[in-house]
């Protein structure tokens, strides 16, 4: 088993701590950073507010109540951006594949990184030493095989915690938090969940998947993905591609609709199976037309959820098509390409239309052209589109 390492890092407090270490006085006191007008609330607190129940998003008010005696000071967004900066160098030195959640907190995939620096656990402690060294902050680092369990590592450790979630102790971990606790789970959900009688994460676990489903319908497979500590989402570094598309030239314009329609469906596989490989959805798929002799368009579609299959990335791209085509005199198209943006990692909800999109369709296609390579299986349409 070829298990990942990724680490989870957040700093303790960030704002407040940043605060605590420029204004030394204020140290070991309670400090809330926020807006301080009559409608502010809290953004960060020092671990000594917490203690009277201060936490970030409570109204300014009401932590003023709580903590009369609190020292009240209002972000200064600049300083904490250059702290943060420092900080990123530092996880960019552990490894490239670092994804940024916010200022102060990423994950980092460290899978490749240790052959040189060492286990998981001692890269994340380097860590932890070189942000105190550098910026003289606390941070907590969660160790695991998936952004799940790290991210969970991390909240289990704090403050300046150092946690791993390893194959040995994953269930000893999971089983007894609530369910509360996993990713995707709020509020409404859980609370459906307790009123079926799963109660923590064990419950899940061993629910029957039926039953299960009967209360939270299709993310019953999720859910119990991640009471099991399956968590597949790849770390997507920030300075990777934000889009994915392909496009193609032709070096005759093409005039046809039918043969412009097949290249659509070609380049919408082409996109869609990458996207699916990297466990990708976007949001918005644009197709990008251009006429003789130089005239480039695009065409925009955003969808409600993001999605990653070819029939529905398809149906999209040759609506926006026809429209465009119907559009003109004479339509001709020099390139033509497909992409999709607003990319997450969460998996395409297969709930959509069940498999009227064909989503076992492709992944039977997926594993085929995984197999014996790229284009062994494609749809019949796309085979009258000829590379050039
Ligand atoms: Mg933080």
């Amino acid at each position: 088993m070829n298990l990942r390492a990724i680490l989870h890092v957040d700093m303790d407090a960030f704002y407040a701590s940043v605060e605590q270490h420029d204004f030394p006085q204020w140290r070991g006191l309670p400090l809330i950073v926020g807006g301080l007008g009559s409608r502010g609330v809290v953004a960060t607190c020092s671990y000594e507010a917490r203690r009277f129940g201060v936490h970030s998003a409570l109204p300014m008010a009401a932590a003023r109540r709580l903590c009369p005696q609190a020292i009240l000071v209002k972000p200064r967004m600049a300083r904490y951006a250059e702290v943060s900066r420092a900080v990123f160098a530092l996880f960019n030195d552990a490894t490239p594949l670092v994804e940024g959640l916010s200022l102060d907190e990423a994950f980092l995939d460290v899978t490749a990184s240790q052959r040189l620096l060492g286990t998981p656990l001692a890269i994340a402690a380097k860590i932890k030493q070189r942000v105190r060294e550098v910026t003289g902050l606390a941070c907590s680092v969660g160790v695991s095989h998936n952004k799940w369990l790290a991210k969970l590592a991390t909240e289990l450790g704090k403050p300046d915690g150092l946690f791993e979630i390893t194959e040995a102790n994953r269930q000893t971990v999971l089983d007894p938090l609530s369910v509360g606790r996993l990713w995707t789970v709020g509020k409404v959900t859980a609370q459906k969940l307790e009123a079926a009688g799963y109660r923590r994460i064990v419950d899940l676990r061993l629910a029957s998947a039926s039953a299960l489903a009967r209360v939270v319908g299709n993310q019953h497979r999720l859910l119990q993905d991640l009471a099991n500590g399956v968590d597949a989402r790849p770390v997507i570094a920030d300075r990777e591609e934000k889009s994915m598309g392909a496009e193609t030239t032709f070096s005759a314009d093409l005039r046809a609709l039918s043969e412009v329609r097949a290249w659509l469906l070609k380049l919408c596989e082409k996109v869609s199976e990458r996207a699916r490989r990297h466990g990708i959805s976007g949001r918005v798929l644009t197709i990008k037309l251009r006429s003789p002799p130089f005239v480039t368009e695009t065409r925009q579609c955003r969808w409600d959820e993001p999605a990653n299959a070819t029939q529905q990335l398809y149906a999209t791209a040759d609506r926006l098509l026809q429209v465009w085509w119907q559009g003109r005199a004479d339509p001709a198209l020099r390139l033509l390409g497909v992409s999709l943006a607003y990319l997450s990692a969460a998996p395409a909800p297969a709930s959509w239309f069940g498999d009227a999109l064909g989503q076992d369709q492709d992944r039977i296609a997926d594993a085929l052209n995984r197999r014996f390579g790229a284009g062994t299986l494609k749809r019949a349409r796309s085979l009258s589109a000829r590379e050039d």
